[in-house]
């Protein structure tokens, strides 16, 4: 009996990951998913925090997608080794700062890494790309640099495209059936959810930009923000986390405010108030915001004056706000609101 084969599927949440590895275990391949976290990846942490997205199911794309394919799911945090992807990405950014050739060669190398760990032993690598569907990772010439520099060379098999592509090896040794394997290209979504619609999906992920953060322009505008005023192209993990939620306004270059826009981000802040200055109206309902940065009094009175127009006592002469600095030492101000026009449109970062 021929030796049945192992693949190791890059599973990012989405419908093209979902197809390329239910095409290939239809070919009686073993599949197991792999999906790598960045700390920019869109799925489940959002979702979570948000108060208004309670009413949808907090899911996480990429275990239910193993689910709904009957397959094991790995999840690797690659949080630090992504920083020199995202730092000094060798073909640059797309058009924010999303580095998507470097990040899928970082991928797919890391994938191959670990399956070719002895434990592993895995065969080849699937991913869900098509030709002509993105802009930079995903061209006819920018695919080969995947496979090359990556290191998976012709064990990288495309199942949605693998006939606009050379034959790879898993094709050429007989492993899978190439002329089962698909055609797609450009941007047109129309035949992946035929596709899908034939292989009995009813259901899948649309994200709206891509699996990531990095492609948002505001996400993006924030972290040059961050970077600026730290004066220096680093982060840590929480840096990250907290450009995902809040509205941001940088009043000068010492400081900025993170303001909680509902009760959600607003519990989620909450649990940094140890480490950053924190303000809240206690006179009126409101937001609770953090500071980031090195602010002087006086600061700290225009950040309560920019919270408080965020409070219902928007339009009260006088509203008061609770500053608590990290140590536990906390200030009362009696403060007038901002009006809307003295919060100059290029306060707000990325929005
Ligand atoms: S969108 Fe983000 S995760 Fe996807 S390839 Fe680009 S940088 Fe990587």
């Amino acid at each position: 009996m021929a030796e049945r084969r192992k693949a190791v599927a890059l599973i990012s949440g989405g419908l093209d990951s979902m197809l390329a590895a239910r095409v290939i275990i239809d070919q009686g391949v073993h599949v197991e998913g792999i999906n790598f976290f960045t700390g920019f990846c869109v799925e489940g942490h959002t979702r979570a925090i948000r108060d208004k997205d309670r009413g949808k199911a907090k899911r996480n794309n990429a275990l239910w997608v193993a689910e709904q394919l009957g397959i094991k799911l790995h999840i690797i945090d690659v949080i630090d080794e992504y920083k020199d992807v995202l730092l000094n990405p060798k073909h640059g950014y797309g058009a924010n700062l999303n580095p998507c050739l470097d990040c899928k060669v970082f991928m797919v190398r890391k994938a191959l890494a670990w399956s070719f760990m002895d434990e592993n032993d895995f065969d080849f690598i699937i991913t869900g790309e098509v030709v002509g569907q993105r802009p930079m990772s995903q061209r006819k010439d920018t695919m080969p640099v995947i496979a090359r520099e990556s290191g998976a060379d012709d064990r990288l098999l495309r199942p949605l495209c693998a006939q606009h592509l050379p034959p790879t090896l898993p094709e050429r040794e007989g492993w899978v059936n190439r002329e089962a394997l698909y055609d797609f290209h450009g941007r047109n979504r129309k035949p992946q959810i035929e596709l899908a619609r034939k292989l009995g999906f009813e259901d899948w992920a649309q994200p709206a930009g891509g699996c990531c953060f990095l492609t948002d322009a505001g996400y993006s505008a924030k972290l040059a923000d961050l970077w600026k005023a730290h004066g220096t192209r680093d982060y840590e993990f929480d840096d990250i986390m907290l450009l995902k939620v809040g509205r941001h306004l940088r009043p000068a270059p010492n400081f900025k405010l993170i303001v909680g826009r509902e009760l959600g981000e607003n519990r989620y802040l909450q649990g940094y108030r140890k480490e950053f200055i924190s303000l809240h109206c206690t006179s009126h309902n409101g937001p609770l915001a953090l500071v980031d940065g090195d602010p002087n009094a006086e600061d700290l009175v225009l950040a309560a004056r920019i919270l408080a127009r965020y409070s219902q006592g928007r339009t009260d002469p006088e509203v008061t706000v609770r500053i608590a600095k990290p140590g536990g030492v906390t200030i009362d101000l009696q403060v007038a609101p901002l009006a809307g026009h003295e919060i100059p449109q290029d306060w707000h970062v990325g929005a």
